[in-house]
């Protein structure tokens, strides 16, 4: 008899910080439960609302993730969101979380799928696209992470809000993914399914690119209730996970 596979499940925008500690418990319940029935487990960026380096592992809210992470046996992958793109190795290691470069191409049950965190899609918003650019150079987070700790937050607390502000002033077309920038991402990949999290608007779309029906799961941020995706060779459906 034919044992079902486990699933692959996907998540992202969890945003997690010591100030919503019942999102953090949601997501550890997750983690003692679902990912325990899981064959992988890819988190598709804003795990953390924010990280200022792997030095700050020493932080207790940082550390009860990383170990309830590294608790699960399934393969975990990661790929940075806008909010903790400084995660890096040293807290992979210590999570047993591999990391992945954002836009990789996986083999899921079968059907190349393109995996990425999002924020590459939402090309109208070009502040922000340029403020990408600046701290995704390797030069600026080698000199950023050579500051002190507290003034790597300082800095990181000042550019949050700044974001807070100027999100409310933007048009809520401009923080959605672009549907050029879809389809372009769909071609250049050669893929018919991505999945991405970061606009935080859970939702299938179907998209038809050069003639070929296409897929596109948007993972929904996390607070009062968590979600995830869970495919297998089936297909992918929603799970909700509830206090
Ligand atoms: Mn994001």
């Amino acid at each position: 008899m034919l044992t079902p596979k486990l699933p692959i499940l996907f998540v992202s925008d969890l945003h997690l910080t010591a100030r919503r500690p019942e999102t953090a418990d949601l997501f550890l319940e997750f983690l003692a439960g679902p990912a325990r029935q899981a064959s992988a487990l890819y988190i598709l960026g804003d795990l953390f609302d924010s990280w200022a380096g792997d030095d700050d592992l020493d932080d207790p809210f940082n550390r009860r993730v990383g170990a309830a992470l590294a608790a699960v046996e399934a393969d975990k992958f990661f790929i940075a969101g806008n909010r903790d793109f400084l995660l890096g190795e040293r807290f992979g290691a210590s999570s047993r979380l591999t990391l992945l470069a954002d836009a990789t191409v996986i083999d899921l049950a079968g059907e190349p799928t393109l995996v990425l965190h999002g924020d590459t899609l939402c090309t109208d918003d070009t502040d922000y696209l340029a403020f990408r650019q600046t701290v995704r150079d390797e030069r600026w987070r080698r000199d950023f992470l050579a500051l002190p700790l507290a003034e790597r937050k300082r800095q990181i607390e000042v550019l949050r809000q700044r974001s807070e502000t100027a999100k409310d002033g933007k048009p809520r077309e401009s923080m959605d993914a672009n549907a050029d920038a879809i389809a372009t991402a769909f071609r250049r990949h050669g893929v018919r399914r991505i999945i991405h999290g970061h606009t935080h608007r859970q939702a299938r779309h179907e998209h038809l690119v050069d003639g070929r029906g296409c897929e596109r799961w948007v993972l929904g941020d996390w607070h009062a209730a968590g979600n995830a995706l869970a495919c297998d060779d089936t297909g992918c459906r929603w799970l909700t996970i509830a206090p």
